[in-house]
């Protein structure tokens, strides 16, 4: 019962305050978090981590002036559209205590400044490999090629799957997991 209690205390306290600790570990255990003090060291150690010289510390310093002095003007004057989306949902109450509110990039008091090296995936595929009922696949004529079958993402599970335009955020792992087991099963029946 004690334990709940001082579990639900810091989970309200990470809603207030942020999860400091887990912005410490990624600092410290990720690879691909780099921290600066300077927007020039940030630059260089961007640089160095890619081993490519595609970070330009100038003009990364102009676009980081350039947001810093958007904050500084008054609220009517706010033209970046990075801003206008985070006083929006700032205005829903729900939004509002997980979107921190304006903070400038280059302040002495918020050091030190954080860039995190980014990858491109695929989330999710809104099509794929055309499967039967059994998940196997199927040729140009709608026939059924013998031995291969294709399931998840790579069956167009992984977008709209069996839910089709209806399909939402969290409904793609069980279409994913309900074509594997008919593959399965019908590798099973031989
Ligand atoms: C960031 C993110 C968040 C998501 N959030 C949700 C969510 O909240 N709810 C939800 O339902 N769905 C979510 N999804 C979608 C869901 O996770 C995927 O649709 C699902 O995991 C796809 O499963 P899969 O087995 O088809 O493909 P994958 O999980 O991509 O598995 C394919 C596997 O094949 C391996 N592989 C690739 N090539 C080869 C090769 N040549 N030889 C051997 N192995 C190979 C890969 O390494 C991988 O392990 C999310 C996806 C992403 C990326």
């Amino acid at each position: 019962m004690r334990s709940g209690i001082k579990k639900r205390i810091a989970f309200l306290a990470t809603l207030l305050f942020g999860n400091q600790n887990l912005v410490r570990d990624f600092v410290d255990n990720c690879q691909d978090f780099v921290t600066a003090r300077s927007i020039d060291e940030l630059a260089r150690k961007m640089n160095e981590l890619t081993g490519t010289p595609d970070v330009d510390a100038g003009l990364l310093t102009e676009e980081i002036s350039r947001y810093d002095a958007a904050i500084a003007a008054w609220p009517a004057l706010h033209n970046d559209d990075q801003l206008r989306r985070i006083a929006h949902a700032r205005q829903y109450r729900g939004d509002r205590i997980r979107t921190c509110k304006f903070a400038r990039i280059n302040d002495s008091n918020a050091m030190p400044l954080i860039a995190i090296r980014e990858f491109i995936l695929v989330r999710k595929s809104l099509g794929g490999i055309e499967t039967d009922l059994e998940s196997r696949v199927l040729n140009d004529s709608g026939e059924v090629l013998p031995g291969l079958y294709a399931v998840g993402e790579a069956a167009g599970f992984g977008g709209g799957g069996i839910h089709g335009l209806r399909s939402l955020e969290g409904t793609f792992l069980g279409g994913c997991i309900f074509s594997g087991r008919l593959a399965g099963q019908s590798i099973s029946k031989g």
